[in-house]
């Protein structure tokens, strides 16, 4: 997440069930999208969520969670994932913040090419 030239990265580590480790990639993917366009560290947001989807693939190997007998977990239940990044407002946040920089280059373009008077 950016704030203008300030970031925060932060990171989760430790043993997660794969639930849990989607419903956190999911969480955090979405947060970047929503609040990580503002300042130069908005470039690096494509590369680090390609960095987390792949570092996604370990989780998405495990298999769903089983609870072990005699193992107290931590929390009640696996967290649920919820829906996918692609269907959260992130996106669409993402997706307004490409169409703007699509259009301003659009424009520059545009003006470029017209004929000075
Ligand atoms: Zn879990």
């Amino acid at each position: 997440m950016s704030i203008l030239i300030f970031y925060v990265m932060s990171f989760n580590r430790g043993w997660m069930c794969r639930s849990c480790g989607l419903a956190t990639f999911r969480r955090r993917a979405n947060r970047t999208l929503l609040g990580g366009w503002w300042g130069v560290a908005a470039l690096g947001i494509p590369v680090v969520l390609l960095i987390d989807r792949i570092r996604l693939r370990k989780v998405l190997r495990l298999a769903p969670p089983q609870p072990t007998p005699g193992v107290a977990a931590e929390l009640p239940a696996p967290l649920d994932p919820g829906q996918p990044v692609l269907l959260r407002p992130g996106a669409i946040v993402a997706g307004a913040v490409l169409a703007l920089i699509l259009l301003i280059v659009a424009l520059g373009v545009w003006a470029a090419d017209a004929p000075v008077e």
